[in-house]
């Protein structure tokens, strides 16, 4: 059994998960951003400093820190 070389990554926008291989992609602030559609990465480019900052691995959900 084969495995796919298939990278996962996750689309900031809508939160899906894509695959780097064929999703939209986006440099930004030294970082690569996938996104599963144009119309995602139209509205990463409105506000990207907001979606970058959702996807720096620290996550505000519970308000904790
Ligand atoms: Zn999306």
């Amino acid at each position: 059994m084969m495995f796919h070389k298939g990278k996962n990554e996750k689309d900031v926008v809508c939160g899906m998960t894509v695959d780097a291989n064929t999703a939209i992609s986006e440099e930004h602030g030294g970082r690569t951003f996938y996104f599963c559609s144009n119309d995602c990465k139209k509205q990463f480019d409105a506000h990207p400093d907001k979606y970058a900052h959702e996807s720096s691995g620290h996550s505000h959900k519970g308000g904790c820190c």
